[in-house]
């Protein structure tokens, strides 16, 4: 790539408004400068893009393919200029032609094709694979409408479909020669060949064109481009239609062909039994494996029995999962394999990512539907299932009895993460506690079966996005104290551990987290109209809104908090500003009666003079990846609280210690391996292990009722929400009351609440002691960049795919 200079830059800019809108540079509106902008820094692209796909073409390195129905990869034009190496001459020539930079890059529109940390970690993989010179893709799916726009009216959560499309999106480009032709549903027959093997024939099924729109994926300063692959579903089109009649339903038949790749499902991590959710994967799965195999045919030309060698297929949770009896599919009824040689080519393609043990989101499809939707697959499923069943039984028979807790077909069900576990060669959890809780309880007998199958690959984030670009005042700090070989070598950071008594350094580090805050004050007062306390503690919980991650358990304490105020109001605490970002998905009724509470809390703490100021809540709408880049940089504390055993990893929490917050949290997913890079003394641990949870569990000793009669604090917040103190309209926080305590508290809110509250004094106490303080920000910081993204993807690369940097 050419390397830009401000002034080449500036006249980029001014003939690219002037090809692109004839407007003078002082005539383009912001808009248009971003659209020019994009256009300048994608043409630039274009360039390695071509020489990437060329070499890999030529070389044909064994490649990586991604599959995930979720890629949350954010806005691209700023993340774009700095892998691509033309960040800063952008934003100077940007400010010398008299636009403020942020404001160019706001106006893009975060393609929101995922709902939370799975898919924001599938984006982070692709930069790292591509700053890593790894070939190494994603394959996933055009939605039309992405994760929906999320709104507070009355303090409700209201959702607003997100037509990202509206406007032309910059970073894609439409592949019509590579689109695949694909078949749903039908009737499969089975005919005898001459030399007596079989053959499928399909009658009457729905006929789909997926057409991939391509997105480059930037390496860092590299010249590597990789390619993000994202798959639109398009009605084939029909010669005229002789009635009336016919021409409805033709168009009705398109409808429901163009709603595949309609909408991203908003659920996280729960499932909702839906043909269509099944129509998606299936659609990512058979038009990702076409064009891989296609790839395969025109570059490496050999016989699919190499396929191994070539292609390693990651599968991002169950979601794609059907990718395994499809790929037998074409196997055998296409390229005319028998089954043991396609199953042995199948279980070395694939390797499975479980992000999960929360049954509710374990995927589990009836049989009746996988049948109608898919009938040859369901035979192969079915036959994958019989073999693995006569394998237990006779080779081991000390598994016999596991059998019916093991089989991918079980109570009329298709279970997926038992088919995605007997047909990869790897399957990994995402953080050590997790993947220990994967081989000792929820899939032991799996363990037991297949011993090296399982392994742990720890989460992480990209410290190009989450540090460099997000917080350039922390990352220039950080490039005058310790030189900028930490940008291309994250674990360098600890470097920085030199510094953890060099005052100086301390105070520049306050500095920055002060502007930081400053700035994100001023951003919640134009979306809120709150104004906060710059001086007191950013509280900081983002994420999805979800019961096992506890919001209630922050909002419990902000009452209480605000409960002893009111009492004492000459209480000396130390001032708080509690900032929260979450959606909930539009059907969990529970999720939903938490956001509101929220807003309640909020509408009444910060309109309380009685209380000083010394609180504040805020609730940002629409919590995404840009929104999340800005609060992050300004968090003091980082609140990772889940009900330990729950949070298979985390990825929040590493995005905020590398900004420099401290964590209070539970023992749970990559807390742990937080907690035993920094040591205890900067991290705040509170409540139940897993083991304790689990043990709770299973003996049934626990009683939140006990208490809720034992604990004044606790009985007084629930006896408010029963009473309805907080709720403006009669009573409507009583579901809550009832609900954690006809349910007996199963995410111990209530067990863990003295913990939590006297864990949050001592961090009141830690913030009074600023250097102190900023000496653990700085531990914190410098240990973060194990938890880059770039680590995590070179365990992957040699550990599982076993492939080549390029
Ligand atoms: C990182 C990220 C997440 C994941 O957050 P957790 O705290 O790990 O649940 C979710 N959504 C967005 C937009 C993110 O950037």
């Amino acid at each position: 790539m050419t390397k830009w200079n401000v002034d080449e830059f500036v006249q980029a800019i001014v003939s690219k408004t002037e090809s692109q809108y004839e407007k003078k540079i002082d005539e383009a509106t912001i808009n248009e400068v971003y659209y020019a902008v994009s256009a300048i820094v994608s043409q630039e692209i274009t360039g390695s893009w071509t020489k990437t796909k060329e070499s890999y073409q030529k070389n044909n390195p064994k490649q990586v393919y991604y599959l995930s129905m979720e890629f949350l990869i954010g806005g691209l034009l700023e993340s774009n200029l700095l892998n691509s190496g033309m960040w800063e001459s952008c934003n100077q020539a940007l400010v010398k032609l008299g636009f403020d930079p942020v404001e160019v890059y706001r106006q893009e529109r975060d393609p929101g094709l995922g709902n939370g940390g799975l898919g924001r970690l599938a984006a982070c993989f692709l930069d790292s694979m591509a700053s890593l010179h790894y070939p190494g893709h994603g394959y996933g799916i055009r939605y039309r409408y992405g994760m929906f726009e999320q709104r507070f009216i009355n303090g409700y959560q209201t959702e607003l479909p997100d037509f990202w499309l509206k406007n032309p999106y910059p970073w894609e480009t439409r592949r019509d020669e590579e689109a695949v032709y694909i078949e749903f549903g039908g009737t499969v027959h089975m005919l005898k060949r001459n030399d007596g093997s079989l053959e499928c024939k399909y009658e009457n099924t729905d006929k789909v064109l997926a057409v991939p729109y391509d997105v480059p994926v930037v390496g860092y300063k590299n010249q590597v481009v990789n390619t993000l692959r994202l798959w639109s579903a398009e009605p084939i089109f029909v010669s005229s239609q002789s009635n009336t009649e016919d021409y409805y339903r033709h168009l009705e038949h398109n409808h429901s062909i163009e709603q595949i790749s309609g909408i991203l499902y908003p659920d996280d991590s729960s499932e909702e039994g839906k043909r269509l959710r099944i129509k998606q994967q299936y659609f990512l799965v058979i038009s990702s494996l076409k064009s891989i195999v296609k790839d395969y045919k025109s570059n490496v030309r050999k016989s699919l029995i190499h396929l191994p060698d070539y292609v390693v297929i990651q599968i991002n949770d169950t979601h794609p999962s059907l990718a395994i009896p499809e790929l037998m599919r074409m196997l055998m009824d296409e390229e005319g394999f028998g089954w043991d040689t396609a199953w042995r080519i199948t279980t070395k393609v694939f390797a499975y990512t479980n992000h999960t043990i929360l049954s509710e989101a374990l995927e589990k499809w009836p049989i009746a539907m996988i049948k109608s939707l898919l009938p040859r697959l369901y035979m192969i499923i079915d036959e994958i299932n019989e073999r693995f069943c006569q394998g237990i039984w006779f080779d081991h028979p000390e598994l016999r009895d596991k059998i019916p807790d093991m089989a991918v077909i079980a109570d009329n069900q298709i279970h997926m993460a038992r088919l995605a576990i007997v047909g990869s060669f790897s399957v990994n959890g995402v953080a050590k506690l997790h993947t220990e809780i994967i081989k000792t309880q929820e899939m032991k007998d799996f363990y037991k079966l297949y011993p090296n199958r399982f392994n742990n690959k720890t989460n992480g984030i990209t410290h190009r996005r989450w540090l460099v670009m997000a917080n350039p005042r922390l990352a220039n700090l950080i490039t005058e104290t310790i030189g900028s070989r930490w940008i291309k070598h994250p674990r360098e950071l600890t470097h920085l551990l030199r510094y953890t008594k060099n005052r100086p350094f301390l105070e520049k580090l306050g500095q920055i987290k002060q502007q930081n805050k400053k700035d994100l004050a001023k951003y919640i007062h134009k979306a809120t109209g709150i104004v906060v306390d710059e001086q007191s503690i950013f509280d900081v919980q983002i994420k999805r809104l979800h019961e096992y991650k506890r919001q209630l358990l922050n909002i419990f304490h902000v009452i209480y908090l605000y409960n002893e105020l009111k009492e004492n109001p000459q209480l000396d605490i130390v001032p708080r500003t509690f900032i929260f970002g979450a959606k909930a998905a539009p059907s969990y009724y529970f999720a939903k009666e938490v956001i509101k509470l929220i807003n309640t809390v909020a509408s009444v703490v910060n309109h309380d003079p009685s209380i000083k100021g010394k609180l504040k809540v805020v609730f940002l709408e629409n919590y995404n990846v840009s929104l999340a880049e800005k609060i992050i940089p300004a968090a003091d504390l980082s609140e990772q609280i889940s009900t330990a055993g729950k949070e298979a990893s985390g990825t929040g929490n590493m995005k905020m210690m590398m900004n420099g917050a401290l964590t209070i949290g539970t023992l749970d997913g990559a807390n742990i391996e937080i907690k035993n890079l920094v040591g205890d003394p900067n991290i705040f641990i509170f409540g139940l292990r897993s083991e304790e949870v689990f043990n709770y569990y299973q003996n049934g000793e626990y009683s939140a009722n006990e208490t809720y009669q034992n604990d004044e604090r606790i009985s007084r917040i629930l006896h408010q929400l029963r009473d309805g103190i907080f709720g403006q309209q009669d009573l409507e926080f009583k579901d809550i009351y009832y609900h954690i305590l006809s349910t007996n508290d199963p995410y111990f809110i209530l067990e863990d609440f003295d913990g939590y509250v006297e864990t949050q004094q001592l961090v009141d106490q830690a913030y009074q002691h600023e250097s102190k303080w900023l000496s653990k920000s700085l531990i914190n910081i410098a240990h973060s960049g194990k938890f880059s993204s770039d680590r995590t993807i070179q365990e992957y690369a040699t550990g599982i795919w076993r492939i080549e940097k390029q």
